[in-house]
C-alpha cells in the first residue's frame, strides 16, 4: 500500500514511532534518592552477601521503571534507586532476591528454597513489595 502525505494529514493514516529508549532525567526527587541509595545500599548489599556467603563483584546504582534490581552470571548487581523509597525489609528481600539469583540464574525450584532459607517470609514481602510503583 501506498501512504500519500494526504492520507497522514486527513488522519487515514496514523504515524506511530517508538521513542528512543533514554536515560530517565535526573529530577531533584531522584537526585536525592540515587544520593542516598549510593551511599547505602552497595554498603548494605555487601553486607547481606557477606552473611551468607555470596561472592558479589560489582554493585551498581540504576534508575529505570522495569525493575527493582538485576543481576549477571559475573557477580555484578543492578540495584535500582527506588530501592530508597522502601522499608528496610522489603529492601532487604529484594537484595537477597538478586543475591540468590547469583547462584541460580533463574525462579526455579532451588531459586525459591534457597531464597525462602534467607528469608521465610518472602512471598508476604513479595506482595508487599507490589504496592510500590518505579518512579
Ligand atoms: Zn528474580
Amino acid at each position: 500500500m501506498k501512504i500519500t502525505l494526504g492520507d497522514i494529514l486527513s488522519g487515514r493514516v496514523r504515524i506511530v514511532y517508538r521513542r528512543r529508549r533514554r536515560k530517565l532525567p535526573d529530577t531533584p526527587e531522584v537526585a536525592e534518592l540515587r544520593k542516598a541509595a549510593k551511599g547505602y545500599l552497595p554498603g548494605r548489599l555487601r553486607e547481606l552477601a557477606a552473611l551468607h556467603g555470596f561472592t558479589v563483584n560489582s554493585v551498581r546504582i540504576k534508575h529505570n521503571v522495569s525493575n527493582w534490581g538485576s543481576c549477571s552470571v559475573k557477580g555484578n548487581v543492578n540495584l535500582n534507586l527506588n530501592l530508597m523509597r522502601l522499608p528496610q525489609d522489603l529492601q532487604d528481600y529484594v537484595m537477597l532476591h538478586e543475591l540468590c539469583h547469583l547462584r541460580y540464574m533463574n525462579h526455579g525450584k532451588e531459586f525459591h528454597e534457597l531464597l525462602e532459607s534467607l528469608c521465610p517470609n518472602h512471598l508476604e514481602l513479595r506482595k508487599r513489595l507490589k504496592e510500590y510503583k518505579l518512579i
